[in-house]
């Protein structure tokens, strides 16, 4: 009888890719994936623990679950928080049969076995071998593919849980790379996007970062290549060439500054001054005129002066992102940060107050942006359905979102629109006829 199982994931996009090889490795086993967590005989949690209030969100899930399974239904938790909390999880949640962290899931049908005859298990060694080279990825999303080039991390920022719950850093082989962005082109998805915590500090011992965008750029059929997230640090000129030489790889950087102020990015321990941020984004325009960029930024890290905060905003009116995402400091156990003077800590009511000068800020620069840019044409990729109206989504090569008005066939192609109006944030526009006349609905 086959057995179905329901992954629900949380937090960034290394964890959805990491949900992609646990269906893989479980299809492989005989289990079939299912939308929901009702009537499924596996469900598993696959966590974030970036933020407090991920892990809370995990723990009012888990309660809700737990009310929902079928009788005889194995409940786990897998990823961040599953690697942070391991045996805790199952002595403060007596349903959860497994804990399983992100070097343990070749293990899961084992596990899920030894569950099913009533074993609870946490499996949270790391394992620095670990790629799931042999495992087919079980991809879900539609016109694109996301593809871990790089384990854990060995930067050790202060405010940071990743280095505890991913391990050390640790890079696939380039080989491996360019033979699974080759399988997903033969599966006729045509833009891939590199996925490591500090990606740009690729190493397999013989490539850097710089030959795997080559490499994978070069791949027949491959149209467009991204990566996430870099780190300042790790943008030598040699990365920078490659990607500005390389025709397939997109013109967008989503750089974490995460503070403008350089005794800050000190006490974060970001390893990089405010001077460095703005060098490493002059050679980044200078290499490619019209670059994307986007940025992190946390406001409310302990010790944050005035003139602190200043210097983030005048940094974000310095650069002017594309856009930002940024968030609220948020206390992690077992971070460095916790041994920081309690005196440090910025009370919520001035927090909540930069916070929103700061989204302000930022919106108000994106959509100066974005105004300045209506008439333009650009080539977009159809990537879904829009959430409202019946409306198209797309993606620029430079990562505007760009809603047009078309039939679903439109989906996986390529289009050149017009940009005809802005809500600030994202665009819409019209598409442009040109040599090939566009299919029409049904
Ligand atoms: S570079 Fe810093 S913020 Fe990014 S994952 Fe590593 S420790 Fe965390």
């Amino acid at each position: 009888m086959t057995r179905t199982v329901y992954i629900e994931t949380y937090g960034c996009q290394m964890n959805v890719s990491d949900a992609e090889l646990m269906y893989g490795t479980l299809q492989a086993s005989g289990y079939t994936p299912v939308e929901g967590p009702e009537g499924a005989d596996v469900v598993l949690v696959n966590t974030c623990a970036i933020r407090e209030n991920a892990e809370q969100r995990v723990i009012g899930r888990l309660g809700e679950l737990r009310r929902d399974l079928k009788p005889g239904a194995v409940l786990g938790v897998t990823g961040c928080m599953a690697q942070r909390l391991g045996p805790r999880l199952l002595e403060t949640d007596t349903r959860v049969q497994l804990v399983v962290g992100p070097d343990a899931y070749r293990m899961l049908p084992q596990l899920i076995d030894g569950a099913r005859g009533g074993e609870r298990t946490s499996a949270t060694d790391f394992d620095l071998e670990e790629h799931y080279e042999d495992v087919v990825a079980r991809r879900f999303e539609g016109v694109k593919a996301w593809i871990p080039v790089q384990r854990g991390c060995d930067y050790k920022c202060t405010y940071c849980i990743v280095p505890t719950t991913r391990g050390p850093e640790r890079s696939r082989r380039l080989a491996e790379v360019v033979r699974e962005t080759q399988e997903v082109v033969a599966q006729g998805l045509t833009e891939v996007i590199l996925l490591g915590q500090t990606v740009n500090s690729y190493h397999d011992g013989t490539h850097d970062f710089a030959d795997l965008l080559r490499a994978v750029g070069a791949v027949d059929g491959i149209r467009r290549v991204r990566y996430t997230s870099p780190h300042p640090n790790d943008f030598s000129d040699r990365v920078i060439a490659a990607m500005a030489e390389t025709p397939t790889v997109c013109e967008h950087v989503h750089l974490p500054m995460q503070s403008g102020s350089t005794s800050m990015l000190k006490r974060m321990l970001r390893r990089y001054t405010r001077e460095a941020y703005l060098d490493c984004v002059a050679r980044l325009r200078a290499a490619m005129p019209g670059l994307g960029l986007t940025t992190d930024i946390i406001v409310g890290f302990p010790g944050e002066t005035d003139e602190e905060f200043a210097d983030t905003l005048a940094l974000v009116r310095e650069v002017r992102f594309d856009d930002a995402f940024t968030f609220k400091f948020s206390m992690r156990e077992g971070t460095p940060a916790t041994r920081m003077p309690a005196e440090w800590l910025i009370p919520d009511a001035v927090i909540d107050a930069r916070y929103d000068t700061l989204l302000a800020t930022v919106r108000g620069i994106a959509r100066e942006r974005n105004l300045g840019r209506l008439g333009e044409r650009m080539e977009v990729l159809v990537e879904k359905e829009a959430r409202k109206g019946e409306l198209l989504q797309c993606r620029s090569r430079d990562f505007k979102t760009v809603l047009v008005q078309g039939p679903t066939a439109w989906i996986g192609r390529y289009l050149t629109v017009e940009l005809t109006g802005t809500t600030g944030a994202t665009f819409t526009g019209t598409p442009v006829q040109e040599r090939q006349p566009l299919p029409m609905a049904g």
